[in-house]
C-alpha cells in the first residue's frame, strides 16, 4: 500500500470511528433521556418526588406564610401535599388521606384567581394563607422535623402517595368547581347543613350520618368555667345581655338545636344568640354542647370538634378503615358531587 493510499484509508477509518462515536453518543443521550423519564414516572420513590413543572406540579399558587409574613409561590401539588401533611394525621388510612388531598386541592383552586377567585384577604397578593383561616399548610422540613426519625420517611411517603394517587382531581357540582369543600376534625355522629351553621344554602353541604367517631380524642370535651369568668367573657361581647355572677346560672338556657345536635339558639340573659357565636366567644371545641351547673362553675360538654359542616376527617378515617374508597368518602360527605380531573 502506498503512503498516500495508507493516509487516505487511515483518514476514512478515522472519520468512520468518529461518526460511530458521534452517533453513538447522540444515541446514548436520547436513550438516557427516555430512561430517566421512565424512572421518574414509574420507579421513583415517593419520598424523593418534588412536584414541579416536569413532574405534575400543576399551576402556581401564591401562599401567604403567616410566620414569615410573606407570600411564597409554589406548585399546586406541592402545596396540596403540605396541606394534607398539616391538616390530617398521616397515620390515617390512605383513602382518608386521598379524600383530604382532593378536598384540599379543590379548596386551593377555589381561592386562585383563574379558577374560583375566592381569594384570602390575609396576605397582599396571596391566593390563600397557611393557617386554619384557609387550610393549614406545613412545609416538608417542618413536617418531617415534627415526626420521630424512625417513622418520618414512611409517613411522608404515605402523604405523597395520597397526593400522587389523586393528581389533578377535584370536586365538581353540576360540572362546576366546588367552591366550598369544607371539612373539619370530628363530628358528633352527624354532620350539619351549611344553611343551619353558616346561613348559606350550599346544595352539597347537607347534614349526613357519620358513624364510629367515638374513637377520636376530640369526640368529647368538657370546659369548666367559673361563673364570674363566664359573665366577664359574655358581657364583654354582649353587654346588653345583662348577666350577673349571682344569677347567671338561671340566665343561660339552650333554646333549640339542629339535627346533628349543634345548638341553634341559646338564651344569655336579655339576648338570644346562635350556638356558633356562643362557641366563638368561649372558645369551645364545637357548637354541639350541653350545659351543667354547680355552685361555682358552668360545665360545657362538647361533642365533636370543628364547625360540623362538610367532610369529617375522623369520619373519613373510619370509612377508609372499613374498606371504603376516597371517592365513596367524598360523595358521602359532599352530596351530589363528582370527582373529576381538573384541566388546568
Ligand atoms: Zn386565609
Amino acid at each position: 500500500m502506498s503512503k498516500i493510499v495508507s493516509i487516505f484509508m487511515g483518514g476514512i477509518l478515522f472519520l468512520f470511528l468518529l461518526s460511530i462515536l458521534i452517533v453513538g453518543i447522540g444515541h446514548n443521550d436520547i436513550e438516557k433521556d427516555i430512561n430517566i423519564d421512565k424512572i421518574d414516572k414509574f420507579i421513583i420513590k415517593p419520598n424523593n418526588i418534588s412536584f414541579d413543572s416536569n413532574n405534575g406540579g400543576g399551576p402556581i399558587i401564591k401562599v401567604y406564610i403567616s410566620k414569615d409574613k410573606k407570600v411564597v409561590e409554589m406548585f399546586l401539588e406541592e402545596y396540596v401535599r403540605g396541606v394534607v401533611a398539616g391538616e390530617m394525621p398521616a397515620e390515617f388510612s390512605l383513602e382518608a388521606l386521598k379524600a383530604q388531598a382532593v378536598a384540599a386541592r379543590t379548596y386551593a383552586l377555589s381561592h386562585m384567581s383563574k379558577y374560583g377567585n375566592q381569594k384570602c384577604n390575609k396576605g397582599e397578593g396571596a391566593d390563600i394563607c397557611d393557617t386554619v383561616h384557609c387550610q393549614v399548610y406545613m412545609s416538608k422540613d417542618v413536617r418531617l422535623n415534627s415526626w420521630p426519625s424512625k417513622t418520618k420517611g414512611e409517613l411522608w411517603n404515605k402523604i405523597t402517595e395520597a397526593v400522587l394517587g389523586t393528581e389533578g382531581q377535584v370536586l365538581t357540582y353540576n360540572d362546576k368547581l366546588v367552591l366550598s369543600p369544607y371539612y373539619f376534625s370530628t363530628s358528633s355522629g352527624r354532620t350539619e347543613s351549611a344553611i343551619d351553621i353558616f346561613n348559606v344554602d350550599v346544595p352539597y353541604l347537607k347534614g349526613v350520618q357519620s358513624k364510629g367517631e367515638e374513637i377520636s380524642p376530640s369526640f368529647k370535651s368538657t370546659k369548666k368555667i367559673t361563673y364570674s369568668e363566664l359573665v366577664k367573657k359574655l358581657n364583654a361581647s354582649y353587654p346588653k345581655a345583662g348577666l350577673t355572677t349571682s344569677k347567671v346560672k338561671n340566665q343561660i338556657k339552650i333554646l333549640s338545636s339542629y339535627e346533628g345536635g349543634s345548638v341553634n339558639n341559646i338564651k344569655i340573659g336579655n339576648l338570644t344568640i346562635s350556638g356558633v357565636k356562643f362557641r366563638n366567644v368561649l372558645g369551645l371545641g364545637s357548637d354541639n354542647f350541653t350545659l351543667g351547673f354547680d355552685s361555682k362553675n358552668i360545665s360545657i360538654v362538647c361533642k365533636g370538634y370543628g364547625h360540623s359542616v362538610g367532610m369529617s376527617q375522623w369520619g373519613a378515617n373510619v370509612m377508609g378503615n372499613s374498606g371504603k374508597l376516597y371517592k365513596d368518602i367524598l360523595t358521602h360527605y359532599y352530596d351530589g358531587v363528582k370527582v373529576e380531573v381538573m384541566k388546568y
